[in-house]
């Protein structure tokens, strides 16, 4: 027997949604998540994924998982403390620490779960976190959890970050400040202005934390934001995931050995729920070297994201002011949005509509990320077929 109370909430829940446009529809993949897809029986051109480097479908790092699964079977068998941290994980950790050019790092098992621990080992009640408003959920969430004061910032406002770091730490009010922010922001791709944060945190004594999902393996020849900037040891938590660029899974914190020695004694999913699987850590760490060897993997997303955006731009489409690959085709309207989408399969090309609650209402989007996988004539084809709907639909 279901509860009447459940059904009628969820019921209506659902015809709210969609009657607002609010409703995604979820796709399965027939294949690897590469630059080709295919979906009910039809081949598409994939400008939806993460997988920025194409590192999800790379012989190499496929090698490297199956290996390590071999030698150190399917699952890790425990939480890290208990006995769940096995050689390839200490590895996987040396060598994003190296990297990133930091003293140390510590993998979790996604990057959403990276902030749900780490933010709340450090920040409690009577502390203060200075918070983007367009943080990536898993911040909010990890923000909250953590029970300290949440403080919004005006998107990427400089000043706004200014006032209200010298109005929380000279109220006296709170014991530590901290300011959170994304390092590449993942629905429009600006990238945190990292110089200017790392100025007024050492003008009012911020501890600052950078979580870059979507820009590690992209910015700075794939070692981040922060390090593109030259400012490793000036930001104290670097976030990263291993399920985007690096493509497979997990996620990480990079910084001093201090902190991440104190993340490994109280960061509760770690702590909590059992390490990545030995292959998925062998993978990664696989990425890493990689990236390491081969500079020219990154400069082909950089030239095909280049290559991508000036030719949406050319037709007629706002691109928004993406510093990064990530090219979102702003649109405005989520119903309308919702209905590019759908055209856009259609005629062959997989690119999805992102609308509220991801982003703000009425900035509904169809964000595309070109990868370093795909060829210019996936790109051209891409582009053509944005034309043609583009047109049909009156938006250009
Ligand atoms: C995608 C994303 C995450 C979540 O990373 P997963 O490894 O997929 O859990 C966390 N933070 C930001 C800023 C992201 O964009």
């Amino acid at each position: 027997m279901t509860s009447r109370i459940l059904t009628e909430f969820l019921e209506k829940g659902f015809a709210d949604l969609k009657s607002k446009g609010l409703l995604n529809t979820i796709d399965v993949l027939e294949s690897a998540n590469g630059p080709i897809i295919k979906v009910a029986g039809k081949e598409l051109i994939n400008l939806a994924s993460n997988n920025y480097l194409g590192f999800a479908t790379r012989p190499e790092i496929i090698q490297a998982d199956i290996d390590a699964t071999k030698e150190y079977g399917a699952g890790a068998g425990a939480v890290r403390t208990i006995n769940g941290t096995l050689k390839v994980h200490i590895e996987l950790e040396e060598e994003i620490a190296k990297f990133k050019g930091t003293e140390a790092a510590i993998a979790f098992q996604s990057g959403f779960n990276c902030n749900m621990g780490a933010i709340s080992a450090v920040m409690k009640k009577g502390d203060a976190i200075l918070s983007d408003e367009l943080n990536h959920a898993s911040i909010i969430d990890g923000c909250r959890l953590s029970g300290a004061k949440i403080i919004r910032i005006k998107h990427q406002d400089m000043a706004d970050l200014e006032a209200k770091a010298k109005e929380a730490v000279e109220s006296g009010e709170y014991g530590k400040v901290m300011y959170i922010c994304d390092g590449v922001f993942s629905m429009d791709g600006d990238v945190a202005k990292v110089p200017e944060i790392v100025k007024i945190a050492e003008k009012y004594g911020l501890i600052t934390y950078i979580d870059d999902a979507h820009g590690s393996g992209v910015m700075g020849h794939g070692a981040g934001t922060v390090k593109s900037f030259g400012l490793s040891d000036k930001i104290d938590f670097q976030i990263g995931t291993l399920s985007k660029a690096i493509g497979v899974v997990g996620g990480y914190v990079a910084g001093s050995k201090l902190l991440i020695d104190w993340l490994k004694s109280q960061g509760r999913p770690f702590l909590f729920s059992t390490s990545l699987t030995p292959g998925s850590a062998a993978a990664a760490k696989e990425a890493f070297i990689l990236m390491e060897n081969h500079p020219e993997i990154v400069e082909k997303l950089w030239d095909n994201a280049r290559y991508f955006k000036e030719k949406l731009k050319g037709i007629g489409f706002d691109i928004g002011h993406s510093e990064t690959p990530i090219t979102p085709v702003i649109l405005g309207d989520e119903l309308k949005t919702q209905e590019f989408s759908k055209r856009l399969i259609e005629e062959g090309i997989y690119a999805k509509p992102i609308v509220f609650p991801t982003v703000p209402l009425g900035t509904g989007r169809i964000r595309n990320m070109p990868t370093a996988a795909h060829t210019k004539e996936m790109l051209d084809k891409a582009v053509e077929v944005y034309e043609k709907v583009g047109k049909e639909l009156n938006l250009i």
